[in-house]
């Protein structure tokens, strides 16, 4: 399969041309319908299966799709969220969804801890479409009133499971609360301890399942 057959929108492809992507990998190819078509997901996949493009990729054609991004400070609205348990994984995410957006006009952020807070403020004052982002520095953000979430049409929650065993679970809690009842969500986790099952089951409504 290629990525053209999975109907990605010329600017990604173009993207992902320039990153000498030849073929969607199988994450790739049944996540990327199922998302594009407005379903939540449920996957079961490690790093390294090439799942952060799985979610990413379809997310930029669904913001690129519709709505106005705003062009003066502050009209933007965060979009899409992705919450993931680590500095490291929210950076590299970051730096993926800038390459494939860079033929877009969306903008996407990092808000993480162990840095100063105050670039990130910027970065939120001056808007951005897509947020990747840890727990902790997100709830100091949201503490503070300096960011709103109640514009999220798509939400991610990759390696769910971390984010449970770091002690993430009541910061994701109070997060999603923030957010509106009615998106689409995405959801990923490597293993399904009864906590995590739980929360997939008040979150996804008829996920369409990938496992790797
Ligand atoms: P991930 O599992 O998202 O961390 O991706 C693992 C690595 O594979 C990253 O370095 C990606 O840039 C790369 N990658 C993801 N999808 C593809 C693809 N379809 N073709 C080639 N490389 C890819």
């Amino acid at each position: 399969m290629t990525f053209n057959e999975l109907n990605l929108i010329p600017p990604i492809l173009k993207a992902l041309a320039k990153e000498n992507y030849t073929a969607p990998t199988p994450i790739q190819e049944q996540s990327i319908p199922a998302v594009l078509a407005g379903k939540d997901l449920l996957g079961c996949a490690q790093t390294g299966t090439g799942k952060t493009a799985a979610f990413s990729l379809p997310i930029i054609q669904l913001l690129s799709a519709s709505g106005q991004q705003g062009r003066t400070s502050g009209t933007r609205k965060i979009r899409s969220l992705i919450l993931t348990p680590t500095r490291e994984l929210a950076l590299q995410i970051a730096e993926n969804i800038g390459a494939y957006s860079q033929f877009t006009t969306l903008r996407c952020s990092a808000i993480v801890g162990g840095v100063s807070q105050k670039a990130q403020e910027r970065a939120l004052y001056f808007g951005a479409d897509i947020i990747i982002a840890t727990p902790g520095r997100l709830i100091d953000l949201m503490n503070q009133q300096r960011i709103n979430l109640q514009h999220v049409e798509i939400l991610v929650l990759d390696e769910a499971d971390r984010m449970l065993d770091m002690g993430f679970i009541h910061d994701v809690k109070r997060i999603i609360a923030k957010m509106p009842a009615k998106k689409q969500t995405l959801f990923f986790s490597a293993t399904m301890p009864p906590e995590i099952a739980k929360l997939v089951k008040t979150l996804l409504v008829n996920p369409v399942k990938v496992e790797i």
